[in-house]
């Protein structure tokens, strides 16, 4: 069985379901801090928190684990900003808690959610994994130095982990079971479509005078079964292979807030206000993945584009504001 921790959050809820879809039995373990219970629609479930050694515990020996896929995490930058000592303790010391639990129960295999975020200000795009790691905020810095855990760990023997570092995520669900729901929303594409719904009366654009071609920050969207799909081939690698590795997942194309919100316009048919406001704090111009390790390691790529992105996105969009 595959523990998936953070399996009711935004990309823990569509891997814990395309790990289902596959064939594989999961357990979500979840303290419901930023997931929905509902969203655990495959697999058992257990409210509880990796925090807690006790939870791990009674987890670990109720159900027979073999790997586990960690999801559950704090994952804005403007709140990692104002809450740095959270965000050490949510996703550095509650990850340290879980490995040695892990541990303790001889469980091997372990895939880590990182995030582009470890690069900062990159030198160079698109970004390698080898590129120098700089993270600019807190919350790339609590993934930084899980990822140096992690090679820790690595060294003590008997553990292997796969670590993912994503790009833009988006999209949502295609049977619109689960999808994108942060409360408050922080990021591009459904604050967008917020306003496409009428919910908002505009979107901002976060500064127009970046070094791009229209001025405006340019990112490398990711559909989040794309995503699943890399972590479900990542785990299989593991399995194989016993060994280690660090992945970038994104497909390195990159898009401009502008290009994004133009293809929202068109795939919504609604034409709502867009505002220049000033730059948002701790945002580099252009973050694209190079993506070639992974694509020559695992034979993976992304399968979706921004337009079926924005689609699928959409559609989330109308059922949970009808709903
Ligand atoms: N952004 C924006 N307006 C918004 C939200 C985001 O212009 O209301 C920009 C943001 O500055 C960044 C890009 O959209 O350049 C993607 O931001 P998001 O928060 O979605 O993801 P991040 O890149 O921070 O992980």
């Amino acid at each position: 069985m595959i523990l998936v921790t953070g399996g009711a959050g935004y990309i823990g809820s569509h891997t814990n379901k395309a790990l289902n879809k596959a064939g594989y039995d999961t357990v979500v373990l979840d303290n419901l801090a930023k997931g929905y219970e509902s969203f655990v629609k495959w697999g058992e479930f257990v409210n509880g928190d990796i925090g807690s050694y006790d939870d791990l515990k009674n987890l670990f020996n109720l159900y027979d684990i073999e790997g586990v896929i960690h999801f559950a995490a704090f994952s804005s930058v403007a709140e990692s900003v104002e809450h740095p000592a959270m965000y050490l303790k949510n996703n550095y010391k509650n990850t340290l808690n879980l490995l040695k639990v892990m541990r303790e129960f001889s469980i091997e295999n372990f895939i880590f959610s990182s995030t582009a975020a470890v690069y900062g200000n990159p030198k160079k795009t698109p970004i390698s994994e080898n590129h120098e790691l700089k993270p600019i905020n807190p919350y790339g810095q609590s993934k930084f130095i899980v990822e140096q855990a992690l090679e820790r760990e690595k060294a003590k023997e008997n553990f292997n982990y796969v670590s993912l570092r994503y790009f833009n995520a988006a999209g949502a669900d295609f049977d619109l079971e689960i999808g994108e729901l942060h409360e408050p929303e922080t990021h591009l594409i459904p604050l967008i479509l917020d306003a496409a719904i009428g919910k908002r009366n505009s979107i901002s654009i976060y500064g127009d005078d970046y070094n791009t071609p229209d001025g405006t920050c340019i990112r490398d969207y990711i559909h989040v079964n794309d995503l699943a799909d890399a972590h479900i081939k990542s785990y299989e690698y593991l399995l194989k292979n016993k060994e280690s590795n660090i992945f970038n997942l994104g497909n390195g194309n990159g898009f401009s807030v502008k290009e994004v919100i133009d293809t929202c316009k068109r795939i919504t048919n609604v034409d709502f206000n867009v505002e220049i406001a000033p730059r948002r704090d701790g945002d580099p111009d252009t973050l694209i993945a190079d993506f070639k390790k992974i694509n020559d390691t695992l034979n993976w790529q992304t399968e979706y584009d921004l337009d079926t992105i924005v689609e699928s996105a959409w559609n989330w969009h109308k059922k949970i504001n009808r709903d």
